[in-house]
C-alpha cells in the first residue's frame, strides 16, 4: 500500500512527482505530501487526495530538481496532515517517505526520546528518519552507511526514499518487503512503488530487491548494496507497458475501462498457450515443473481477496479436470497456522500485484517446508514472481481500479489453462472432451464481448436496488466462487453489505434474512445442478425475496420466477465463472456510481496490499 515517487535529475521535480502520485493513488489515498530539495528541503502535506495537495501547492514556490512524494494508506496514526509523509528528521536535514510498517518502532522511539528527540506525528516512519539522523551524527558516518545501520535495527517492512540537504545530488532508497522500482534516465533517476509513474520517461528499470539500498546520484552511475554491506550488480530490465494502458481512454473510471478490456485481457492471457489446431495447451513458465506438479500428492492455493476467489475456481478446475486434490487457503491464515506442507508439495500463489504481503509470507513459509511454488501474478518482475520457482503471468495489463475485475478473469483463465495442461499430460479427459474445452476457451473472448454489450440492463437493475442495505449472492459448484466475488465487488465499491453463499447453504441460516426487501442474485446457468438452483430460487420467491438471476441465453424456467434476468451465452460449465462474473462487476459498478461512491478509490481500501 501507499505510493512512493521520487526524482533526481535536471528537470523540475514537482510536476513529475505530482503526476506520479496521481498514477499511484490507487495504492493509498488518505493523505499526500511532497518534499523538494533546493538548497534546503521544503515540505508540503495535506489530508485527502493528491488533488488536494496539488491545490495546496498551486501558488507556492516548488522549484527544485530533486524531490520525494508520498500518498499514504495509514497504519500508524490517523490520516491527517501531521501524519502525512514526508517526515523530517529533528534537524530538518533529512526528509523521508516510507511504505510499510516498522514493527519495533515503539522501542526505537523510547530510546530516541531518551536522547532528546521529540515527535510531531504518530507514525512509525518519523521514528525511522530520526534513527537514521541519530546514527549519522553519533557514529559520524556517511548518510548511506547510517541508513544501512538503521535498517539493521529495524524489524518490519519498508520501502523508503530519503532526501538530504547535505547531499543535494543524491537520493537514497531501500526496500524490504515493499516494492520499489528505479527508472534510469539520462543522468537522472526516477523511483516509484511500481513502474506506472516511470514509464513515460524511461523504459529502463531496476527492481530493487529485499534488503538492498540504492544510492542514486544525478549525472553518475547508481550503486546498490545490501544491508549486509555487499555491493550488488543491478539487473536492468526493459518495461513492456505503454502509456495508454495507464490512462482512462475515454471511460469515466478505470474500473469500467478495465471491465471492458476483458475480451482483450483474456485473449492476452491465452495467447501462445492454447492451440486448437494441434489440440494442445502449453504454459512456458511452468514447463520445467510439470512433472513435479503431476507427481504432487496435493496442491495448495494461497491468495487473498479476489485472488482467493480465483483460487477457489482453480480448486474446482484442478480437481474436476485434472483429478488432483487441491486446498485453497487465505494466505493470511496459512502463514500463522503451522500448515502441513511436505517436501514436493506444490503451492500455487495468486496475486494481481505480486506484492501482497500475506501471500509473500505464505510462500516463504511453504518454501522452508520444501514446497515448490508456482506464481500466478499480473505484474511482471514482482516480488511473488521472483520468489516463485516457476509460474505463469496473467498478462491482463496494468489494473488501476482498486476493485479487481480483469485481473480476476485473467487469473481464472490461467488456472483453467493449467488444469487443462495437467489433464492433457495425465490423460484425465477424453480427447473429444479436451478438444471441446479448447474450442470453448478460444471462443470465450467473443462471448465476453457479447456479455459486455447487454448495455442498459445492469444499469436498470442498479437503479432499482441502489438504496438497499443488504444483498445476497448465491451460486452452486463453479458458480459459488462467482457469488463470493460478486458480493465482494459490491461491498468494496458501493459499501452495501453483501454476502456470497453456496445456494443450498442458504437454508442453514441466511434464509432468515429474506423478506420483500432482500435482493438475491442467483448465478443460475443451465448447467450442472441447474434444477436444484431453480428450487433454491423458488425458496427465495416463496419468502418474497427479490431475485436477480444470471441465466443462459434462451432460459425460460428461471425467467418465469425471477424479477430480473441477465442472459449470458452458453459455454462449458468450467468456463462459466468468467462469463458470469462480468455482469456482477457491472452491477456493482453502476450501483456504486449511482450511490455517489468513488469507484476507483473506495474508502479504506488500497490496491496491492503490502502490509499484513
Ligand atoms: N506506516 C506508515 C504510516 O502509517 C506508512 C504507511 C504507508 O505505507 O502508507 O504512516
Amino acid at each position: 500500500m501507499c505510493g512512493i515517487v521520487a526524482y533526481i535529475g535536471y528537470k523540475q521535480a514537482q510536476p513529475i512527482l505530482i503526476k506520479g502520485l496521481q498514477r499511484l493513488e490507487y495504492r493509498g489515498y488518505d493523505s499526500a505530501g511532497i518534499s523538494i530539495l533546493n538548497g534546503s528541503i521544503k515540505t508540503f502535506k495535506t489530508k485527502g487526495k493528491v488533488s488536494e495537495l496539488e491545490n495546496h501547492i498551486k501558488n507556492k514556490n516548488t522549484d527544485g530538481e530533486a524531490g520525494i512524494a508520498h500518498t499514504r494508506w495509514a497504519t500508524h496514526g490517523v490520516p491527517n496532515t501531521k501524519n502525512a509523509h514526508p517526515h523530517f528528521s529533528k534537524s530538518k536535514s533529512l526528509s523521508l517517505i516510507h511504505n510499510g510498517i516498522i514493527e519495533n518502532y515503539a522501542i526505537l522511539k523510547e530510546e530516541l526520546v531518551k536522547r532528546g528527540y521529540q515527535f510531531k506525528s504518530d507514525t512509525d516512519t518519523e521514528v525511522l528518519v530520526n534513527l537514521i539522523e541519530d546514527i549519522r551524527i553519533n557514529e559520524n558516518v556517511l548518510l548511506d552507511e547510517a541508513v544501512r545501520i538503521a535498517l539493521n535495527q529495524v524489524v518490519g517492512a519498508y520501502a523508503i526514499a530519503i532526501l538530504s540537504d547535505e547531499h543535494p545530488n543524491t537520493l537514497i532508497a531501500a526496500r524490504k518487503g515493499s516494492p520499489l522500482v528505479i527508472g534510469i534516465g539520462e543522468g537522472e533517476y526516477f523511483l516509484a512503488s511500481d513502474a506506472t509513474p516511470i514509464v513515460e520517461y524511461t523504459k529502463n528499470v531496476v527492481y530493487l530487491q529485499d534488503e538492498e539500498i540504492a544510492v542514486l546520484t544525478r549525472g553518475e552511475d547508481f550503486k546498490i548494496k545490501t544491508t549486509n554491506n555487499k555491493e550488488k550488480t543491478p539487473y536492468v530490465e526493459e518495461l513492456e507497458w505503454n502509456l495508454s494502458e495507464l490512462e482512462k481512454g475515454g471511460y469515466e473510471h478505470f474500473m469500467m475501462k478495465e471491465i471492458y478490456e476483458q475480451p482483450r485481457s483474456i485473449r492476452d492471457s491465452m495467447r501462445g498457450r492454447l492451440n486448437t489446431t494441434t489440440g494442445t495447451v502449453s504454459l512456458g513458465g511452468i514447463i520445467d515443473y510439470e512433472q513435479t506438479i503431476l507427481a504432487a500428492k496435493r496442491i495448495t492455493i494461497v491468495a487473498c481477496g479476489t485472488s482467493w476467489h480465483a483460487g477457489l475456481v482453480g480448486e474446482y478446475l484442478f480437481e474436476d479436470i485434472a483429478r488432483v486434490p487441491v486446498e485453497v487457503e487465505y494466505a493470511s491464515e496459512f502463514r500463522y497456522r503451522n500448515p502441513i506442507i511436505e517436501e514436493g508439495d506444490v503451492v500455487i500463489a495468486i496475486s494481481q500485484s505480486g506484492e501482497t504481503a500475506d501471500t509473500l509470507a505464505a510462500i516463504e513459509l511453504a518454501k522452508k517446508k520444501g514446497a515448490i511454488i508456482i506464481g500466478v501474478c499480473n505484474v511482471v518482475g514482482s516480488s511473488i514472481a521472483r520468489a516463485s520457482h516457476a509460474g505463469s503471468y496473467t498478462h491482463a495489463g496494468p489494473e488501476i481500479g482498486v476493485a479487481s475485475t480483469k485481473a480476476f478473469t485473467a487469473q481464472v483463465t490461467v488456472l483453467t489453462l493449467m488444469a487443462l495442461r495437467l489433464a492433457q499430460l495425465k490423460g484425465s479427459l477424453s480427447r473429444t472432451k479436451f478438444m471441446q474445452l479448447l474450442m470453448e476457451m478460444e471462443a470465450l473472448p467473443t462471448k465476453v464481448e457479447k456479455v459486455l454489450n447487454t448495455n442498459g440492463l445492469t444499469e436498470k437493475i442498479a437503479k432499482k436496488f441502489k438504496d438497499v442495505e443488504n444483498f445476497l449472492y448465491l451460486g452452486r459448484g463453479y458458480n459459488f466462487p462467482v457469488a463470493l466475488e460478486g458480493a465482494l465487488k459490491l461491498k468494496e465499491i458501493s459499501y452495501i453489505h453483501a454476502e456470497g453463499y453456496p445456494a443450498a447453504e442458504m437454508k442453514h441460516g441466511p434464509i432468515a434474512l429474506i423478506d420483500e426487501n432482500m435482493p438475491v442474485v442467483f448465478i443460475a446457468p443451465r448447467l450442472g445442478i441447474y434444477e436444484k438452483v431453480v428450487s433454491n430460487i423458488q425458496e427465495v420467491k416463496a419468502r418474497k425475496g427479490r431475485v436477480i438471476a444470471i441465466v443462459t441465453e434462451g432460459d425460460t424456467m428461471v425467467r418465469e420466477i425471477a424479477d430480473y434476468v441477465i442472459e449470458i451465452p452458453e459455454t462449458a460449465e468450467y468456463l462459466m465463472p468468467i462469463l458470469a462474473s462480468i455482469p456482477l462487476q457491472k452491477l456493482a459498478y453502476h450501483m456504486a456510481v449511482m450511490r455517489g461512491c468513488n469507484v476507483d478509490m473506495p474508502r479504506n481500501l488500497a490496491k496491492s496490499v503490502t502490509v499484513e
